[in-house]
């Protein structure tokens, strides 16, 4: 029977997230519903359909959409083609994390200075196919991918990354690239995001202290299910689960303490409600908090939005 529940920080909303909603809901107070927005403003259905309820309709196709309507790109971008397409029809705003837009400018960067670049990440995620637009670059997801990459090792090679991915999985990779090229080269600092990072170094603490692992997130959300990972590959059963109703209390019936954690797209009344959840059913469990990294990051939105 579960005793204690640890709840681990930081877990939750990043600042690109919030950043995300934030412009949404200006937006929506300045010019008025309907506010489209391409893709899921971020991967959680709780927050799509919160912001549906307010009016923003969310659309993976710009077709039909009135002229001069006012349309936002979500927080994970997009290729810098729908960005031209959009901004002559559209009153266009642009709420692609910062960090997103840094990998951005690194992959031009990058190919002006000759590099042929190898992106890690994961084929068909939204901040995938938005990198892969703003330069020629080649996709890897697994170690298995590195043989079938086209470049000689004559060439200069450079790897960048998706935001979101595990830090682990990702090391392999790099380490299998290094291998066929050695003379790689390296960003000068990691674009895996400082929230996805910090999310996965408290799992890694949480790990220590608990049975089991619920991990509040999306199945579309990358991070969360890194959490996962990463919770696994350190020996320790994970469940991802998208609210309180996904929990399945015979799985939690033979372990004493259990830890939650939740992916950064994640809002923390999902978080508390799972906790209430649990409290309903072992009234006499004690709830430890465990603070890992103290995060203090806010990103400003766009200047038209701002008050
Ligand atoms: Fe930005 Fe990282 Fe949050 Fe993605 S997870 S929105 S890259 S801060």
């Amino acid at each position: 029977m579960i005793e204690t529940v640890y709840l681990v920080k930081p877990r939750g909303f990043c600042a690109g997230v919030e950043r995300a909603i934030e412009i949404v809901e200006k937006a929506l107070k300045k010019f008025g519903k309907p506010i489209y927005v391409r893709h899921a403003i971020v991967h959680n259905e709780h927050v799509i359909s919160d912001l549906e309820s307010k009016g923003v309709i969310f659309v993976e196709d710009l077709e039909g959409i009135q002229k001069g309507s006012t349309v936002i790109i979500s927080a994970h971008g997009a290729p810098p083609e729908i960005f031209e397409r959009m901004k002559e029809k559209f009153n266009l705003i642009d709420a692609t994390c910062p960090l997103v837009i840094k990998v951005h400018l690194e992959a031009r960067r990058y190919l002006e200075n000759g590099y042929k670049i190898v992106l890690i990440g994961k084929k068909g995620h939204q901040e995938v196919k938005g990198t892969m637009g703003f330069a020629s670059m080649e996709l890897v997801e697994s170690v298995n991918d590195v043989q079938k990459l086209s470049f000689s090792s004559e060439e200069k090679i450079v790897y960048i990354t998706q935001t979101t991915l595990s830090l682990d999985d990702t090391a392999d990779i790099i380490q299998a690239l290094r291998e066929r090229y050695p003379s790689l080269e390296l960003p000068p600092k990691g674009d895996i995001c400082y929230a996805t990072q910090n999310r996965q170094n408290a799992v890694k603490e949480l790990v220590k202290h608990v049975d089991k692992i619920l991990v509040v997130g999306s199945e579309t959300s990358s991070n969360s299910l890194q959490l996962v990972r990463v919770a696994q590959n350190s020996g320790k059963e994970a469940t991802l689960i998208s609210d309180k109703k996904a929990i399945d209390l015979q799985e939690l019936s033979d372990i004493s303490s259990l830890g939650i954690t939740s992916g950064a797209s994640v809002p923390d009344i999902l978080v508390s409600e799972v906790i209430d959840y649990i409290k309903e059913r072992y009234p006499k469990i004690s709830l430890k908090e465990i603070d890992v990294i103290n995060e203090d990051i806010y990103f400003v939105p766009p200047i038209e939005l701002r008050d």
